[in-house]
């Protein structure tokens, strides 16, 4: 299991697999730092999920050792993915981060949900 201290990253996670073109996805958007999908298992009557294109294990990977051009192109793919989706104007991000935060797959992604739980 990474630690946040000294992740290792896995390039066999889901994600990755998606990222490389692998394995399927419904995809939403994409751009050169960032690609968005559908969750398979939305919480949310919108759940997408965005990941930037490197290999980060965690949000504290990604802030702490992805290049200030990655940082910048991600978050405002993840707002523009957002604000695109988003039902009754608005919506609400979050990321879970290690285990004990209950992240299950090691490629930093931020959840974009909307609307009503489902
Ligand atoms: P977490 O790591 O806990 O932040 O959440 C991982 C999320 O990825 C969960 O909401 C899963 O439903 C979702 N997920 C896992 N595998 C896939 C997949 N192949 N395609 C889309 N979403 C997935």
């Amino acid at each position: 299991m990474p630690s946040q201290s000294s992740p290792i990253y896995d390039r066999n996670n889901i994600f990755a697999r998606i990222l490389r073109g692998e394995a399927p996805c419904t995809r939403v958007y994409e751009d050169e730092y960032a690609l968005a999908f559908r969750d398979i298992y939305p919480k949310a009557q919108v759940h997408v999920l965005a990941i930037p294109k490197g290999e980060y294990v965690s949000l504290t990977d990604f802030s702490q050792s992805a290049p200030p051009e990655l940082i910048t192109g991600f978050w405002r793919a993840v707002t523009r993915v957002a604000e695109t989706l988003s039902v009754a104007g608005g919506y609400r991000i979050g990321s879970n981060v290690g285990p004990g935060g209950g992240q299950v797959v090691f490629h930093f992604h931020v959840h974009i949900l909307s609307g009503p739980r489902t």
